[in-house]
């Protein structure tokens, strides 16, 4: 069903007994054109845009959990375009493009929220590279504003500038970054593509591919086979375990990141702040909690859940900058697993087995990506090309020489 104001109204008067489910709970047909596996924010994404780009609607996309039990649900919900390098910069462009007509698009309140996101820096040098960056932005098509001291202080008043271990020289300021409410994204897409024909199969765990003369025709689940003419994974921090099962190694670490919530205040951020000389970003959601995070934990695992130690540093970061922050009081934390790529940057790409696509490797920054992320996955899937945007996210760009290093850190998880 269609959602509108007036619908609202009516349902209002009428009790609200009209509303019906967003979208269906189909059993898996034996074989579909394409199957997505994981129904997070990129398996969706890319079976609505195949759907509705593509014409391509013969789809099933299939779920281990519910739909929206990763990562989509346990973001801090920041959305940027604030890339460096040509290899990234277009593409995330693109996906704020898509960010800024998605919710007329799917018909979704998803909570597009545009009030900025200001990266803090704490150097003359950090100043330097935030200008390069900026200008690399503007050269994209983005947004990019450079603030000194002043100009983040009348922004930012309760910010620690001076009293301080690293003084807060300016920042980098893109005003049409900021949050989007990442279980509506999930919900959105999952609504807009099961209204095109999409099935939308939850509980149901990919546990093998269908092999026939080294093709990929198919996957093994918990609820039988189901074959397909070609199966993209996008399973996010589970990327790992399950290419495994088609005897594939990937350049990619699983670690947790934890997420922070605090009890509601007053409307006090204007919007993302980063601190610049450690790992800390904050904002402030709608119903007024502080929502924030900072870095991994510094091993390899796939529990969805952290621990002590990355809280304390949090909340070391979030002192440095505010220490306003010490007098809140925190609420709830999770923890997601994340697929770190050894460049920090991520894939869209075939892999060399027939009929088998993989889109993963995200790091901490997925969300931002996903409109992008299902749109170029089902250009791939579709046309069995890169999007323009993604032509660099190859699977081989390691043994290329051809990595996408964002940071300049190597092939250090933690530093992305
Ligand atoms: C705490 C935290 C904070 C973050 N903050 C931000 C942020 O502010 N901005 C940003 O841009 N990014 C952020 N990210 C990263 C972002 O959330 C992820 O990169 C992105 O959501 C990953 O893509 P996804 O939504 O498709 O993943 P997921 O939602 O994890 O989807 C993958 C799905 O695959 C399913 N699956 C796994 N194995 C199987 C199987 N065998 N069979 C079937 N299904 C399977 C899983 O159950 C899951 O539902 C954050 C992540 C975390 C954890």
């Amino acid at each position: 069903m269609g959602y509108s104001g007036w619908k609202v109204i009516w349902q209002g008067l009428t009790g609200n007994t009209g509303w019906k489910p967003a979208w269906r709970e189909p059993d898996p047909k034996p074989s579909y054109d394409v199957i997505i596996v994981g129904a997070g924010g990129h398996g969706l994404a890319a079976a609505y845009y195949l759907a509705k780009e593509f014409g391509i609607t013969n789809v099933a996309v299939i779920e281990k959990g519910w739909l929206g039990s990763g990562n989509i649900g346990r973001n801090t919900t920041i959305i940027r375009s604030n890339y460096l390098l040509p290899g990234n910069e277009p593409f995330y462009e693109f996906s704020m493009k898509l960010w800024e007509g998605l919710e007329q698009d799917f018909n979704y309140n998803a909570m597009v929220s545009q009030r900025g996101i200001l990266n803090l820096c704490h150097s003359d040098p950090q100043r330097d590279a935030f200008n390069r960056r900026g200008n690399s932005m503007r050269l994209a098509g983005a947004d990019a504003v450079l603030l000194d001291a002043d100009g983040v202080r009348e922004m930012c008043p309760f910010l620690d500038f001076d009293n301080a271990r690293f003084p807060i020289k300016g920042g980098i300021l893109q005003p049409r970054g900021g949050t989007v409410r990442h279980d509506a994204v999930a919900w959105g897409y999952a609504r807009g593509a099961d209204s095109q024909g999409v099935d939308i199969i939850q509980n149901c765990e990919v546990t093998g591919f269908v092999m026939e003369s080294g093709v990929c025709m198919g996957v093994e689940t918990n609820r039988g086979t189901i074959r397909a003419k070609k199966v993209g994974v996008a399973v996010a921090g589970s990327s790992g375990r399950v290419m495994a099962k088609a005897g594939m190694r990937l350049p990619i670490e699983s670690h947790v990141l934890q997420a922070f919530v605090t009890e509601g205040l007053k409307p006090v951020l204007p919007g993302v702040i980063t601190f610049g000389a450690g790992h800390f970003y904050v904002s402030q959601s709608d119903k007024g909690g502080l929502v924030f995070g900072g870095d991994i934990d510094g091993y390899n695992t796939y529990a969805q859940r952290g621990n002590l130690p990355v809280v304390e540093d949090v909340c070391e970061g979030g002192m440095a900058i505010m220490p306003m922050i010490g007098r809140t009081r925190l609420l709830r934390s999770w923890g997601g697993i994340m697929d770190m790529s050894m460049d920090g940057s991520p894939f869209i790409d075939k892999t060399h087995i027939d009929g088998l696509y993989f889109n993963g490797g995200w790091c901490y920054g997925g969300f931002k990506a996903t409109p992008a992320s299902g749109f170029c996955f089902a250009h791939l899937l579709a046309k069995d090309e890169p999007h323009p945007t993604a032509t660099k996210y190859r699977l081989d760009r390691f043994r290329r020489g051809a990595m996408i290093d964002e940071k300049g850190v190597g092939a250090q998880p933690n530093l992305h």
